[in-house]
């Protein structure tokens, strides 16, 4: 027997088996050994020859699958690498991360998916999913070779960032998928609506003489793509759901029984379009933050099943580009190591329990790609996390482990916060990262 690890005292929770209770875990050789829950604590203690941890008055969860991030390899290291951005994955309790397709070159062949798996295996710290592009350099002209990367390890397509213009292309991308029975991300924008604005359109785009792009830009494309999703019988999956209307689209094509599902990312039910009032362009993101209004339905929608699924959308920038003015900077937030924790809000808010929370972390989009991954059940890869439900502290951007700095949420408390990841059979120790 080599490599145990035993967590001792921890409140479990695993949807995957509907399991919340204090126990203990057995980890052997990278996998789930044993989970024992303290009823049957009588049984006698676990007894084990390796590391333990323990995690009395800590939970411990599946660990983080965040099916929406950017690790910038190949083309842009001066972003991220794959070696940075899966050690701040970890430090926030993200265990498996699905990197979009627009790098450089852009991944729409099998060789760069081969190169991304290579370079994941030998120097990043997390499990990396690559996700090919729909079109051939996300230009939307031509079907990028879907079957080929699919073998070669991609296990979604999206070209995200770009929506697919072309509603055809856009119908024979969900035919493939429906064959391949792996999901189409979708970027909902109608981009001749949207116009190159850069933020919510409204009366504070109007004040601070900025173009806007109209909740419709998002709703019209939602809404395109739920009827191709049901024309195909395509597995549709709808990007970082920033509207109400979205919102409400996806629930009635859901109750219609349509192949859809849906993300939302913490900073659309965490913060409105006021945080770019002072041209902050660490809150530019696209689609852009929108109001309280959408920020209430976002949660309800979360609530009731309508959103299955909290992403990062982690979109790593140098600082010199987000010192550009607001129009030029780039749009994206530095997510991985603050994700978990805002949206821990919304079980200390009471919008969700924390079973429901680590469902759409964690279960919820491992089901939807079909990856290993997600569940604490025996026999499976002994990815998880352990954490503080209380412990508070502040958003450092300088010491985040990503070479993202770019933040809006620099200088918040906030309360949650994973103490010790578990993954490839490896214990990383969250804390000695966040300097309490
Ligand atoms: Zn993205």
């Amino acid at each position: 027997m080599h490599n145990s690890i035993l967590i001792k005292n921890g409140h479990i929770i695993d949807p995957s088996q509907g399991i919340d209770s204090i126990g203990d875990i057995l980890i052997e050789d990278r996998k789930i050994k044993e989970v024992r829950l303290q009823p049957n604590k009588r049984q006698g203690e676990v007894k084990v020859k390796g590391q333990i941890i323990n995690a009395d008055g800590l939970y411990v969860f599946p660990g983080i699958v965040d099916m929406h991030a950017h690790l910038r390899e190949p083309g842009f290291e001066y972003k991220e690498t794959i070696k940075t951005g899966t050690m701040a994955a970890l430090k926030g309790g993200i265990t498996s991360v699905c990197c979009m397709p627009n790098t450089n070159p852009v991944n729409d062949n099998r060789t760069v998916t081969e190169f991304i798996l290579k370079k994941a295996y030998a120097e990043g710290s997390c499990y990396v999913y690559p996700i090919g592009a729909i079109t051939k350099g996300q230009k939307g002209e031509e079907l990028a070779e879907m079957g080929l990367m699919y073998e070669a390890g991609c296990i979604a397509f999206s070209d995200d960032g770009r929506p697919v213009v072309s509603t055809l292309l856009m119908r024979r991308a969900l035919e493939y998928s429906k064959a391949l029975n792996v999901p189409i991300i979708s970027h909902c924008e109608d981009i001749s609506l949207s116009d190159s604005g850069t933020m919510n359109e409204g009366s504070l785009s109007t004040k601070m003489g900025l173009k806007g792009i109209t909740y419709a830009a998002e709703d019209i494309m939602v809404a395109r793509d739920i009827i191709l999703s049901e024309l195909t019988g395509g597995k549709l999956h709808i990007a970082h759901v920033s509207t109400e209307g979205s919102v409400r689209l996806i629930r009635e094509a859901k109750k219609r029984g349509i192949n859809v599902t849906a993300e939302t990312c913490p900073h659309y039910f965490t913060i409105t379009e006021d945080a770019v009032a002072n041209y902050n362009t660490n809150a530019k993101v696209n689609p852009p933050l929108r109001t309280q209004r959408d920020i209430e339905a976002i949660k309800e929608g979360l609530k009731d099943g309508t959103i299955d699924v909290i992403a990062t959308d982690h979109a790593p920038h140098h600082g010199d580009e987000k010192l550009q003015e607001f129009d030029k900077a780039p749009s994206g937030i530095s997510g991985f190591e603050t994700a978990f924790s805002l949206s821990l809000k919304l079980v200390h808010d009471g919008v969700l329990s924390i079973s429901q929370l680590i469902e759409k972390m964690s279960y919820t989009p491992a089901r939807i790609l079909g990856i290993n991954a997600g569940t604490l059940k025996v026999g499976s890869q002994a990815d998880l996390t352990i954490v503080d439900m209380n412990k508070e502290f502040k958003v450092e951007a300088t010491k985040f482990l990503s070479k993202g700095k770019n933040t809006p949420f620099e200088g918040w408390i906030l309360k949650g916060t994973s103490v010790m990841t578990i993954c490839r059979g490896k214990v990383f120790d969250c804390q000695s990262f966040i300097g309490g």
